[in-house]
């Protein structure tokens, strides 16, 4: 069962929230996180489903679990990649790579602010360091592929062979100041992205739900209580 455990108010009002099902005897904490950007809304979906699902029912994990099913919700309101300050939050962290301007294949260049300059990159900067996870789950759409960042080949594997999403080493496209790049590449945590197909109705993020579940309850190491 989740609980709310974190709420922080972004620049226009809207709450960011970090939910958590812990258990007494788990030691290690994981973080699943979804809509970085507002117009992506498969992940955040698909993280609320699990959510729903453990409510009903007990599920049970060696690990505490950490989610954060929209990090961007004034992107959401507005529906843009961007959040409300049209800044990409997924370019906005304060890497060795950053730039103040980034490409990305979808609106082509976005501003990424100045190294967390957003209320939500510090957010999840406070909240990674809080938490201390031990490995990350980030939800985007659309380009139906896993990447990974940092010590996390092994983990990519076998998040691709149980989803049967292709697995890259690479999304093709610079990111700099991305939280995959913040996260890790220099902080060595491993982190699995996942890019959905896109979904043009309810039905179509239900079938990705199904399609991620398995996955995504294994990289959890979940099991029915
Ligand atoms: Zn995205």
């Amino acid at each position: 069962m989740f609980k709310l455990v974190k709420t922080i108010s972004d620049a226009f009002g809207n709450d960011i929230n970090l939910y958590a099902q812990t258990c007494t005897t788990a030691k290690e904490n994981i973080l699943l996180v979804a809509r970085f950007h507002g117009d992506e809304p498969e992940g955040e979906f698909c993280l609320r489903e699990l959510m729903k699902e453990a409510q009903d029912q007990e599920l049970v994990s060696p690990y505490n679990i950490y989610i954060t099913p929209c990090l961007n919700p004034s992107g959401k309101e507005l529906f843009t990649r961007a959040n409300g300050h049209k800044i990409d939050l997924n370019r906005n962290y304060p890497t060795q790579n950053f730039t103040d301007v980034s490409f990305n294949p979808h609106t082509k260049e976005l501003s990424s602010g100045t190294p967390a300059s957003e209320i939500e990159t510090k957010f999840m900067i406070e909240t990674v360091i809080q938490y201390n996870f031990v490995r990350i789950l980030s939800i985007h759409s659309d380009l139906h592929l896993i990447d990974y960042d940092g010590p996390a080949r092994d983990l990519a594997l076998r998040f691709s062979a149980m989803c049967h999403y292709k697995l890259v080493d690479n999304i093709g496209y610079a990111t700099n100041g991305s939280f995959g790049t913040w996260v890790g590449i220099e902080k060595q945590i491993p982190l699995i992205t996942v890019e959905t197909w896109h979904a043009e109705n309810e039905n179509d993020m239900a079938k990705i739900w199904s399609e991620l579940k398995p996955a995504i309850w294994d990289f959890c190491k979940l099991t029915s209580a």
